[in-house]
């Protein structure tokens, strides 16, 4: 549930009309909830919670890193997984205490490592053997110690994506679940790493609980096997990954209650402290992509609403082929006509969506891309020099522009020009 709903024919987002908020920032803009955000962190800690687990929530900050989000997700008591220096960064920024921030993915360099190291975080899930002997090299030289899981590549078939897909053999990700024995008792013979648990992310956008159930089956197995070699596995680091409802008319993803069900049911019995490191979930249907239809263009074939949000804004549906609700800001009564909803990117792939049937909307008229939260603002890019588009928060009847728009001096100003063009 989220906290974008209609009253009397306009949309709000939690206690302020949406439209006020396009006339006082301008479009496109994304908007998020505090509301929503606090409201999927309490139901899957409390889905958690009920199964009498204990678990580290780390947010993967990776779908969505504004200060402002990180933060009101901080205040909750989230944790943070990051990805690389820059998100380990945002994280620590915004208040996530390294005592709670997992560090996953497949290339951190030395120096990531070393800022890693000498800021104190939980965990690395190493994904490579070479990767572990850079870690240890670098914690030897600090004189520190560094806590390690390794990431596990169970060879599960997610049934999401290809390009979110995590888990099979043939993907980059972790160590293969077959050679995992061999790999931790490298582990145990380096200086400066302690051994402490095992991580496992095979997706994202998972719609049916079937694909975790296998993964986890086998790395439970595993946990017993390493445990009979010697080694202290005290964490399980189950990865994120569990799908949201984007299209009303499909089935709904698993509950957070049937996932910790099933967490329990399968792995709950190690005595591991769980931790998971869901992104999407937590801030996917917490945001919205506002935007103006600029033009309706009757072309020969189609129908056209071609609005002021592009691809370089919110990049799934082109990136993904995703569905995103697309719904009118101020309601119309008008009966529902089919359109393509296009940006104005010079990219035949600048599309929102195709052949949708929806409420016709003006030139000038205001609509909400939903589901926006995770994997929008993060993913986008200046490509056609198109400014970064602000992101807002509101809370109650409170909104506070988070990143202002980007002016055209910012953007441009980044380049430099060599001394031999200069004059
Ligand atoms: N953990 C890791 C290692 C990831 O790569 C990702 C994203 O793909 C996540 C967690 C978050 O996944 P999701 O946003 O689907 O929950």
């Amino acid at each position: 549930m989220d906290h974008f709903g209609y009253r009397n024919g306009e949309m709000y987002a939690e206690e302020i009309p949406v439209r006020e908020i396009a006339e006082a920032v301008g479009t496109p803009f994304y908007c998020y909830s505090s509301a929503t955000l606090e409201r999927h962190y309490k139901v899957f800690t409390e889905a958690f919670e009920k199964q009498g687990l204990d678990l580290l929530l780390c947010y993967a900050v990776k779908a969505n890193t504004n200060q402002a989000v990180i933060a009101t997700l901080a205040a909750q008591g989230s944790g943070a997984d990051v990805v690389s220096e820059g998100e380990l960064r945002r994280a620590l920024a915004a208040g996530i205490p390294p005592e709670k921030i997992v560090y996953s993915g497949v290339a951190k360099t030395a120096g990531e490592m070393a800022f890693a190291l000498d800021s104190g975080i939980y965990q690395f899930n190493v994904e490579s053997v070479p990767e572990l002997h850079q870690l240890s090299r670098v914690a030897s030289e600090l004189g520190r110690e560094a806590a390690i899981a390794f990431r596990i590549n169970p060879d599960v078939d997610a049934k999401t994506h290809a390009k979110i897909s995590t888990g099979k053999s043939e993907n980059k990700f972790g160590v293969p679940w077959v050679e995992a024995r061999k790999i931790y008792a490298e582990a145990a013979r380096l200086p400066a790493i302690k051994v402490v648990g095992l991580d496992v992310h095979i997706g994202s956008q998972l719609t049916e609980l079937e694909p975790f159930r296998e993964a986890f089956v086998r790395v439970g197995g595993l946990i017993g096997q390493l445990r009979e070699d010697g080694h202290e596995i005290s964490r399980l680091d189950l990865g994120g990954g569990l799908g949201i409802p984007y299209d009303p008319t499909v089935q709904e993803p698993p509950s957070p209650d049937a996932y910790a069900a099933m967490v329990k049911e399968v792995v709950g019995d190690l005595g591991c402290r769980i931790i998971i490191e869901p992104g999407r979930l937590l801030v996917g249907n917490a945001g919205i992509l506002v935007s103006q239809v600029i033009y309706v263009k009757e072309g020969q074939e189609r129908k056209f609403l071609i609005i002021d949000a592009a691809m370089n804004d919110l990049l799934r549906p082109s990136m993904y082929d995703a569905y995103h609700e697309i719904v009118p800001v101020v309601q119309n009564g008008r009966d529902a006509e089919v359109f393509d909803v296009v940006g104005p990117v010079c990219e035949s792939g600048d599309i929102f969506a195709r052949g949708r049937k929806m409420m016709p909307l003006e030139s000038g008229g205001l609509l909400a891309i939903r589901s926006a939260g995770a994997y929008g603002a993060v993913m986008s890019s200046t490509y056609n020099t198109r400014r970064l588009v602000p992101e807002v928060l509101v809370k109650d009847d409170k909104f506070s522009v988070v990143r202002p728009r980007q002016t055209y001096e910012q953007l441009i100003g980044l380049d430099q020009l060599p001394n031999w063009l200069a004059q």
